[in-house]
């Protein structure tokens, strides 16, 4: 490959940052073109003027099996600002907490021995979970069009097991009502989680707020003859078949290179169509566009006078609000912090503000008592519409590949055909993906996405 080929990447989320990094490593240059003011995209933090504090937009979890984003910091060096743990802690309102979690068990028997002894379960949740689990070890058809709420059906779930599990972890990890998810991104998670290994389902939360992890990607790309352009929305592109290049107009100027990645979410995917050139397969392209949904994902921010809580994050059982980040022990911030999420429901995310604060508060009252003598000393409330895209059932024939209908012109984004659902994995392996198909075309095919886990114990086998 020529040293000086230049790409230029629309969008500076977690698919553009991993594409750009990756591919300055392979020795492109790199143009990073963003429509805001800063790095990160849904995956951001920022000053809220309302408290002014520097909040991220909403907590982002990682879990174990997140290799390729893990792949992405080590690259600009943050992996280390990555805290894993293995538990999680399930509360009852009124207080009761089980525990769940690996054991010395192997894999996938690892979670068996807290989830027996869980008092969030009864005897009859956990055997219909036991049972689910193992079907979810079997083979599912790729086309199946069952959704989770018709398997769950099937197989027998009680409610105790679908409100406080598979409506309350599984549903909001992938933020979608049970009827709205595929079986087949339900058994992948159920994996990924519960089975495959002890690692592959512990769980990480970043100790810095988000934007400071992205911190090194500009210098990362300048020192390999790149550039961030931020503040630069991306209006058109157009081709010369003549030179063989793309010239991008941005709001501030043109930009000329050979390559050009979109890594954009699918509703500015679909806004950008009728600005490139016409192609063959454009129109595919939209309709497959607009078969995507969106899904919102709701957070409260906290500050009590007095610590309310010594956990550093909780799942909270039969309440609208869902999961309890302490950011104050998390992010070790000053105050005491804590931030509640809301996730796959569209009923909290269209309650007025104070009625949705209100709400937060008097349930967290429920799960932990302190929060009645405490003083609250600011709030916010962050909504956000376009949170996720949904997997239900057939989801997979709309997410298009890395190629596009253009020439030298490839497609990322966490939307993309990856395996995964609207995650910041997804994203970083759609920006990894992109890179590898991108440098196929400059005839320096190299292997840039990052191997999954291997399952270890009795998973090796199965
Ligand atoms: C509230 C919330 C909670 C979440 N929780 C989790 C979680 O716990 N764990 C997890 O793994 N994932 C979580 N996610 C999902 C995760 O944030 C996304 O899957 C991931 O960040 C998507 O990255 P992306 O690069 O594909 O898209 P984006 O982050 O949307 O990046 C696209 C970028 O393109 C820019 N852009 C748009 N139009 C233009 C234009 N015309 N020109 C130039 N730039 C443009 C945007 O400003 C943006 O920066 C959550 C998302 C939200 C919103």
């Amino acid at each position: 490959m020529t040293p000086s080929k230049s790409v230029t990447i629309i969008g500076a989320g977690v698919a553009g940052m991993s594409a750009a990094c990756a591919l300055a490593e392979a020795g492109f240059r790199i143009n990073l073109v963003e429509r805001r003011g800063y790095l990160g995209g849904r995956a951001s933090s920022y000053l809220h003027p309302g408290v002014n504090e520097v909040i991220d937009n909403c907590q982002h979890a990682l879990i174990g099996a997140y290799t390729n984003l893990m792949g992405f910091y080590r690259r600009i060096g943050v992996a280390d600002k990555i805290h894993w743990t293995t538990d999680m802690t399930m509360i009852e309102p009124g207080g009761r907490r089980s525990q769940l979690g690996p054991s010395f068990l192997p894999a996938p028997l690892h979670g068996l021995p807290k989830l027996l002894t869980a008092h969030a379960f009864s005897l009859a949740d956990k055997f219909a979970l036991s049972r689910a689990f193992a079907a979810m070890m079997r083979p599912i058809p790729e086309n199946s069009t069952e959704n989770l709420a018709q398997w769950l059906a099937r197989h027998g779930q009680t409610p105790g097991a679908i409100n406080r599990f598979w409506r309350l972890v599984l549903a909001s990890a992938l933020n979608s009502d049970l009827d709205q998810i595929s079986v087949n991104y339900a058994a992948m998670v159920i994996r990924g989680l519960f089975m495959n290994s002890p690692e592959a389902g512990s769980m990480g939360m970043s100790t810095v707020p988000l934007s400071q992890l992205y911190t090194g990607v500009a210098n990362y790309l300048e020192a390999r003859g790149g550039r961030v352009l931020l503040n630069s929305s991306v209006e058109a592109a157009h081709w010369d078949g003549s030179t063989a290049q793309w010239t991008v107009h941005t709001r501030t100027g043109p930009i000329e290179s050979d390559f050009v990645l979109v890594s954009l979410p699918f509703e500015a995917t679909a806004k950008l169509l009728p600005a490139l050139p016409p192609a063959n397969g454009a129109a595919v392209l939209a309709a497959q566009i607009e078969r995507h949904e969106h899904w919102p994902i709701c957070s409260v921010h906290l500050w009590f006078d007095r610590p309310i809580t010594d956990l550093e994050h909780a799942v909270l059982l039969d309440r609208e609000i869902h999961w309890m980040y302490n950011q104050s022990l998390l992010q070790n911030r000053p105050g005491n912090y804590i931030e509640l999420v809301v996730s796959a429901t569209r009923a909290f995310a269209a309650l007025p503000r104070e009625a949705a604060i209100d709400q937060a508060l008097r349930e967290l009252a429920e799960f932990f008592p302190l929060v009645k003598q405490a003083k609250l000393q600011k709030v916010a409330l962050i909504k956000e519409v376009r949170a996720t895209f949904g997997v239900p059932p057939g989801i997979d024939a709309n997410r298009p590949g890395a190629i596009s209908p253009w020439p030298n012109l490839f497609l990322a984004g966490d939307w993309v055909q990856t395996g995964w659902p609207s995650t910041m994995e997804s994203a970083a392996r759609s920006g990894h993906l992109g890179a590898e198909a991108l440098c196929l075309a400059a005839g320096n095919p190299r292997r840039i996405l990052d191997p999954d886990l291997k399952p270890t114990g009795l998973m090796r086998f199965l």
